[in-house]
């Protein structure tokens, strides 16, 4: 949807066609950390991630006045609990020392800062996915973005060894530009499908027991290796998440969500006197190296922009840029090389 809102802004026809509704797969369920300081990045990716962190309050700033609906940008950072020998990938991030934690989180009675482990403050932000997908979705249909929803893409049709119109169950739309953004469903769509993979999360939310006015407890993102803690500025907190090759299952377990609730409330105890409520799973597209795949595919006019993996919130923005300035060919101005769609086919 970023990808549609971008190129119409561009003056391209822009159809979505989406298998069930847009806005309501990996998207809705993700976390919506724009964690580029992640020292597990790789580095491939991070000039991609900073560009898409330091795009992002003018892209809600935008959509939010587009659309009316909000994405709740929070920027107070993060608090990440690292190894001691990991190094956040960003600058301006800055250590913390146990006694510097409290005065900044002070729900943060328990930090986990055993077998050393050291804290961070990051400069990140998070948004809530599912207002900012709603935010473009209402900001897309706007600006005349056409949609058709409930409709599986089966086939990317072929003339003259050019891609020149998608088939679904129903119909055939022609068009000169097809970009699979089919998240990790992209591998059944023919003739050849991009080789993405589903990763189960599982997330958790919880919310103040009934009768609490307590202000929102916790400002910060709080990650620690066993669970990171996401807060909304409407009291909801997140938990994510877990990372399983599951294939295309999305039902959670009260296994994983007890212990994700246990693991923050380890940290944060008066987690533990929220309550749950409620739980999914999403599917995230993963891809043979864990890199998105961006670019034209050896199908002349066929593109992608899939595969990003645990970082598609973060990367939506400029995705969007570099793959409208990609299909009206302009210089992107990043090295694409390393997440070309013609990687696999070598
Ligand atoms: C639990 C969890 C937590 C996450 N946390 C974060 C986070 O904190 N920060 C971050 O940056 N990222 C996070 N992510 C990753 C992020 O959610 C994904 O990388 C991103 O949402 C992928 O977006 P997408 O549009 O490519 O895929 P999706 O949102 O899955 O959308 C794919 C769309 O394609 C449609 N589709 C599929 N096949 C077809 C077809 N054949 N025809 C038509 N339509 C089709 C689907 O219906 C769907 O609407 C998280 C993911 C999960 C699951």
């Amino acid at each position: 949807m970023s990808l549609g809102w971008r190129l119409r802004r561009e003056g391209l026809e822009v159809l979505i066609i989406d298998k069930g509704e847009p806005g309501r797969e990996a998207s809705h369920a993700a976390g919506g950390m724009i964690a580029h300081c992640d020292p597990h990045l790789p580095d491939v990716l991070r000039p991609l991630a900073f560009a898409g962190a330091a795009m992002y309050p003018e892209f809600v700033r935008e959509l939010q006045e587009e659309s009316g609906e909000s994405a709740d940008l929070r920027d107070r950072g993060a608090l990440a609990f690292l190894h001691e020998d990991e190094r956040p990938g960003c600058e301006r991030a800055r250590a913390i020392e146990s006694d510097g934690i409290q005065p900044l989180e002070p729900a943060l009675t328990r930090p986990p800062l055993e077998q050393g482990m050291r804290a961070w403050w990051l400069p990140e932000c998070s948004v809530d996915p599912r207002g900012l997908c709603l935010a473009l979705l209402k900001a897309a249909k706007r600006r005349g973005v056409d949609f058709v929803t409930g409709s599986a893409v089966l086939e990317v049709e072929i003339s003259a060894g050019r891609a020149v119109a998608v088939k679904t169950a129903h119909s055939s739309y022609s068009t000169g530009v097809v970009v699979s953004c089919a998240g990790a469903w992209a591998s059944q769509i023919q003739p050849f499908g991009l080789p993405t993979h589903p990763v189960k999360g599982q997330m958790v939310c919880i919310v103040p027991a009934p009768g609490s006015w307590e202000d929102l407890l916790v400002q910060h993102v709080i990650r620690t290796p066993e669970v990171y803690i996401i807060p909304r500025s409407d009291r909801r907190i997140l938990l994510g998440a877990t990372v399983e090759d599951g294939g295309f299952d999305k039902r959670t377990d009260a296994d994983t969500v007890e212990k994700l609730y246990q693991a923050a409330a380890a940290v944060v105890p008066k987690l533990g006197e929220m309550r749950i409520h409620d739980a999914w799973a999403g599917l995230r597209p993963g891809s043979p190296d864990k890199l998105p795949i961006l670019g034209e595919t050896a199908l002349p006019g066929y593109f992608a922009a899939t595969g990003h993996y645990r970082d598609g919130i973060m990367l939506a923005p400029i995705t969007a840029e570099i793959m409208t300035r990609v299909i009206t060919g302009e210089p992107a101005e990043f090295d694409l090389l390393p997440f070309s769609p013609l990687r696999f086919s070598q």
